[in-house]
């Protein structure tokens, strides 16, 4: 079982969209007895779903995915789906499902927009381990075969129980079948629709059909989650594969006083003399923040994201413009590491209400409170923080993320 080498295969440049994907996540998973679906269980940042739909939109050449979906789940993994994907969301479809797993396949192929696509990878949900490598391989496959599935040779002895009596089984050319499967999109398509609801997978309704299938490298963190140990040795594999990468942002932002009774800093109402003038609630230590988890992932600033021109965000509160950069962390699989804002003003007092600030923000941002830094200081009385005519804050925060 030998694959190709990436530089010699003519379907993986990392750029040009060349394939679609079928999730299947339209079962219920009774053996974990937990009455939650496994596909629904928590995993990584999310949860089996969530993860397994990220390793497909990490691939540059993916398009589109479907997932196909019981009708009583379309509610919930809508709503899922606009948490975890914000800026993905275009490239996901939710199909119903069948009762049968063929059906659900045939259901998802039939709701393929883009027809002219050559590929297409059929996944079940719980295999949440999945890597670009193994997308790869199979991409690479398709150069020369009709058909291919990750597989893995089987290691243990293997031993049959016949009548009483323990037979010895030999092991050699035996091989574990895993998915995402891939095929042409055109011959899997025509393949459905007879009689299908008699074969285990893909797989095997393409060797019956007669294609030129090939096994592909799989791997043990694309084991399918089963039993509720498999959740952590997965979980475990593929953290100990990804390499993360660290990213350090800055943010700055002032806001002049105006008259008023209260202002709004970190997220936390301080009763004070003045208000801060702005557009939104004027949190001058959230939008340096917002700023700064902006500036590590390259994506602009809060006001591309939010143009003050726009009457939506009057009045605003800052807590959606923090909540959005975080979202697009998280659509990038990255996590925050620590962020420190410094407050810079004469008044008000920011000591009393520090750790409450430090609190809603880590709360917000689902952060421990020692990963959230809120300091304040003064200027001694120079420039305006010093003439008692705004707040300034800077923000500084460090981000991991996965190295592609
Ligand atoms: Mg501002």
């Amino acid at each position: 079982m030998k694959t190709s080498t990436i530089q010699n295969c003519p379907y993986i440049d990392h750029k040009t969209a060349n394939f679609c994907c079928i999730i299947v996540a339209a079962g219920q998973g009774t053996r974990f007895g937990s009455g939650v679906s496994k596909q629904f269980l928590p995993f990584g940042a999310g949860n089996v779903l969530t993860t397994t739909l990220a390793g497909f939109l990490s691939h540059a050449q993916c398009q589109e995915v479907i997932v196909v979906i019981r009708p009583d789940d379309r509610k919930f993994v809508s709503k899922l789906m606009a948490i975890h994907f914000e800026t993905d969301l275009g490239k996901i479809r939710l199909v119903d499902g069948g009762s049968e797993r063929a059906q659900s396949v045939e259901h998802g192929l039939n709701a393929i927009t883009n027809e002219t696509l050559p590929f297409v990878l059929i996944h079940d949900a719980a295999r949440p381990g999945l890597s670009n490598q193994v997308i790869d391989d199979l991409l690479c496959a398709l150069s020369n075969h009709d058909g291919a599935a990750p597989a893995l040779p089987v290691v243990d002895a293997l031993k049959r129980h016949v009548e009483g009596a323990i037979e010895n089984v030999d092991r050699t050319g035996l091989y574990r079948i895993q998915t995402p499967q891939a095929f042409r999109l055109s011959q899997i398509k025509g393949l459905y629709g007879a009689e299908t609801s008699a074969a285990v997978d893909d797989f095997e309704l393409a060797q019956r059909a007669g294609l030129s299938l090939k096994l592909t490298n799989g791997a043990e963190r694309l084991a399918k989650i089963t039993y509720p140990d498999d959740l952590k040795r997965v979980e475990r594999l593929m953290i100990e594969d990804v390499q993360m990468i660290y990213r350090t942002g800055t943010g700055y932002d002032v806001h002049a006083f105006e008259a008023g009774s209260t202002l709004q800093l970190c997220g936390v109402e301080i009763p004070h003399s003045q208000k801060l003038k702005g557009h939104s609630d004027a949190d001058v230590g959230w939008h340096a923040l917002t700023d700064a988890i902006l500036g590590a992932i390259g994506d602009g600033d809060i006001g591309d994201h939010f143009p003050p021109s726009d009457p939506q965000w009057k009045d605003a509160a800052s807590s959606v413009f923090l909540k959005h950069a975080a979202s697009l962390v998280q659509a990038r699989r990255g996590k925050i590491v620590n962020l420190d804002i410094t407050l810079i003003c004469e008044a008000p007092k920011i000591k009393p209400h520090r750790q409450a600030m430090r609190q809603t923000t880590a709360d917000l941002l689902q952060l421990e409170l020692d990963q959230v830094s809120i300091k304040a200081t003064t200027t001694e009385g120079l420039g305006f923080e010093g003439r008692r005519e705004g707040i300034a804050a800077q923000a500084a925060v460090s981000i991991a993320l996965p190295d592609k």
